[in-house]
Parts: structure tokens; C-alpha cells; sequence
């Protein structure tokens, strides 16, 4: 856990109004952060725009997506355990079972929002070395082609972060003790599982200071605005919610995970 994150959980705890809990998982790092296979080395060697591996050794990085449960006066969604089940058992195109094992078997996302939209602000003025301000649109471009899953879902990109939903922030780097992290996501979700915000932080160097190429900062833009959505991690490492950074781009497994999601009630499944 991050000392912002435990800041942050201390308190809320404090304040008695939400009770914080984390969803441990691996976090989205660059490529080296586990020894790779023959097959991820000449993945990884092919991609010019993949942070190249590092010298850092850190040890093991904390999850990059994290959860923290709220209290709201939401009513909980229609659910039938059974029927649940056998859709996600007859999902065999999703990571959908990887999913629930990163995220406690709990499936959370956004009310269908197709009248309203999902409110995203995009931090579009900042003093971060190297950050171009063509970032901002490339931000806006990589999280609108989640839209391509086909989720009861309208994005509207807002001007004002007060009144957003969902929020993406340029950073330098991340903290040593993060290890190789270059992206991360905070969610916050109700007690019946609907997310209620969500919080992108984008390191715009990678942790051994080199600036990030815009193609692999929109490949992080993308799998962060995945957790943002509700997605965990895949254990399949050719789709972009693998934690490590191997692709970039949004799979059909990928737009598939997050369509079933989406016809899914929130929750706990098991
Ligand atoms: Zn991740």
C-alpha cells in the first residue's frame, strides 16, 4: 500500500464514514518487473514504445488498482447467484475468472450511464517535465475507445474536476518505493457495488527517469481507464489488463471482459 493510500484510509477511517479495504493484485508496471519469458523478451524487444527494463530493483510494487468501499444510499441491484454463474461460466472469450480472483470475486462498475455520462476530466495544464499538452487529448482518445466493448455507457469529458466522476493526473514519476509503477487507479465503490469515482494518476517517466513515449502513455491511459471501469487483471499476458505493460492496445478478450461486466449486477459472486 502506498503512504498516500494509508494517509488516505486513516482518514477515512477516522471520519467513520467509509471503510476502506484494498484489492491486492499486481500492479501495471513496465515490462522488466518479472523475469520474462523468451516469448514476453522478444515481445517486449519488438515495441520500441514499452519502457525498457530497468535497473531498479525494488522490491514487488503494491497493486495499481485499489478499492475503497463507501456508503451510499444506492438500493442493490436485482441479482440471481445461479444465473451469475453460469454466465460467467459460459464466458469462455473473457478473463473474467482472472478477474474475480484479483478483485476478491467481487464484480464492481458504473450505473448505466447512457442519459448522463460518465463525467472524465482530464488534468490538461500542468508543470510535469516533458508533458506535452497533446497528452491530454491522447488521454481523452485512449480512454473513448473502451466505448468500442459496446458498454450502456456514454463518456462526456468535463472541464470541471469538482463535478467528475472520473479524474486522470499527470505525475513526474511514482515514488521509489512504488518499484517500476507508471500508472495508477483509486476507485471508490458503494456497498452494492457501483463505483462512485475513480482517480487516474499517469507517471509521464518511467521509474529510471526516462520519459515514457506518447504511444506506451496511451497503452497506460488505457489500462488504467480499464480499473476505472471496473476491470481487474488478466493472467493472460497478450491482452492490456495483464499488469504488465506487454500490450497497449485493447483486446477483443479485453472489450469482451468488460461487456459481460456490464450485463452483470455489481457484487459479490461468491
Ligand atoms: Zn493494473
Amino acid at each position: 500500500m502506498r503512504r498516500a493510500d494509508t494517509w488516505l484510509m486513516l482518514v477515512v477511517g477516522a471520519l467513520a464514514v467509509f471503510v476502506g479495504i484494498q484489492v491486492a493484485g499486481a500492479p501495471r508496471v513496465a515490462p522488466s518487473v518479472a523475469p520474462p519469458s523468451p516469448a514476453e523478451s522478444a515481445s517486449v524487444a519488438a515495441r520500441p514504445n514499452v519502457p525498457k527494463p530497468s535497473t531498479n530493483s525494488g522490491a514487488a510494487p503494491s497493486a495499481d488498482a485499489e478499492l475503497t468501499v463507501t456508503h451510499d444510499n444506492t438500493e442493490a441491484p436485482a441479482r440471481n447467484l445461479d444465473e451469475i454463474h453460469a454466465r460467467i461460466a459460459a464466458a469462455t472469450d473473457t478473463y473474467m475468472a482472472d478477474m474475480l480472483a484479483d478483485m476478491d470475486q467481487t464484480l464492481v462498475r458504473w450505473p448505466d450511464l447512457r442519459e448522463r455520462g460518465l463525467r472524465i476530466w482530464v488534468q490538461s495544464m500542468t508543470t510535469v517535465p516533458d508533458w506535452d499538452l497533446r497528452y491530454a487529448q491522447m488521454a481523452r482518445d485512449a480512454f473513448s475507445e473502451w466505448t468500442s466493448a459496446g458498454i450502456p455507457t456514454r463518456f462526456d469529458f468535463v472541464l470541471d474536476s469538482a463535478t467528475s466522476d472520473v479524474r486522470i493526473v499527470w505525475i513526474d514519476r511514482f515514488p521509489p518505493m512504488d518499484g517500476l509503477r507508471v500508472g495508477s487507479t483509486r476507485r471508490a465503490v458503494d456497498q452494492n457495488g457501483w463505483l462512485a469515482r475513480a482517480e487516474i494518476v499517469i507517471a509521464v517517466h518511467d521509474s529510471a527517469g526516462r520519459a515514457i513515449p506518447p504511444a506506451a502513455l496511451a497503452g497506460i491511459v488505457r489500462h488504467e481507464a480499464g480499473h476505472a471501469l471496473g476491470l481487474g487483471h488478466s493472467a493472460n499476458q497478450h491482452t492490456l489488463m495483464y499488469p504488465i505493460a506487454l500490450e497497449d492496445e485493447i483486446t477483443p478478450l479485453d472489450r469482451a471482459t468488460l461487456r459481460l461486466l456490464y450485463d452483470l449486477p455489481p457484487g459479490r459472486v461468491r
